[in-house]
């Protein structure tokens, strides 16, 4: 699907759509022409997500009893906004709208995602339009699927980061120091803008111990502060690492999900070509 997402800055608020906001929103949908059309206003798609200036809508849907209808100019559907003083125009208000509108299609997508682009925390989810970025790609595979121990919340700094790292090699020493220097640098931001999300690399300590660990870092290098449920996940990871090595990853598709996805990345030609022979 064409369409053009713009992750908002940190300043925008993400919307908490009452029966108020749907009522507004839903009746900016519709015979928008008039006031759409010449006009410099800044607007945005709630099913694809994307934003752009009025000027390019170029297609409206003629209505029976009422003026024409704006037709989004990425996906062609009729879900366009326009910015109100009320309700500026974000992409956080789309993602809300889309999930609130298209629930099932979100569900259905969300289901069988395969690559999710990093985020951290709920606001930033919705912010970066992740609910529109998310997709079954043939990129990956899912092999399997491990639970998260939740429980202490993100706020518990003396979580550690999985249960095994404690019984670490003393090599684990740098990581602790710049984990340290991590913290200080970022003094002032939310808590919830370092939690790891989306597509992880699977980092491990004590390789070859009894116990190692193992830590998940998304693309923009934060860390997922929750460990591994039991020894059950630990084991289904352990085996699936020794299947397929440095290209297993972990894949945390929503916000505070207690389920991580577990893919393989396809695209290395000698391990397609080792795996399935032509
Ligand atoms: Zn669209």
């Amino acid at each position: 699907m064409k369409r053009n997402i713009v992750p908002d800055n940190a300043a925008v608020s993400v919307p908490c759509l009452d029966y108020k906001a749907r009522h507004v929103l839903n009746r900016l949908t519709a015979y928008g022409r008039p006031m759409i059309e010449g006009s410099s206003l800044r607007c945005g798609c709630f099913h694809c997500g994307s934003t752009f200036a009025a000027s390019e809508i170029t297609d409206w849907m003629s209505e029976e009893d009422g003026a024409d209808t704006a037709l989004c100019p990425y996906c062609g559907c009729d879900t366009v906004l326009y910015d109100t003083e009320e309700l500026p125009v974000s992409t956080a208000l789309l993602s809300s709208m889309y999930t609130d509108w298209f629930g099932s299609e979100y569900r259905e997508r969300k289901k069988a995602a395969t690559y999710v682009p990093p985020f951290s925390g709920y606001d930033d989810y919705q912010r970066r339009g992740i609910v529109f970025l998310l997709e079954e790609s043939p990129l990956y595979q899912q092999v399997g699927e491990v639970e998260l121990w939740r429980f202490g919340g993100v706020d518990d700094r003396d979580w550690p980061a999985d249960d095994g790292r404690s019984a670490g090699d003393p090599d684990d020493a740098p990581d602790e120091d710049a984990r340290a220097e991590e913290e200080d640098g970022s003094k002032g931001e939310p808590e919830e803008d370092k939690e790891a999300g989306g597509l992880m690399r699977i980092v491990i300590h004590g390789e070859g111990s009894a116990s190692p660990g193992y830590e998940f870092v998304d693309e923009r290098d934060h860390v997922l502060p929750y460990p591994l449920w039991g020894q059950r996940d630990r084991r289904l990871l352990r085996e699936l690492l020794d299947t397929y090595g440095s290209r297993l990853m972990g894949l945390l598709v929503e916000p505070y999900d207690s389920k991580l996805r577990l893919v393989v990345k396809l695209d290395d030609p000698d391990w397609i070509g080792e795996d399935y022979p032509e």
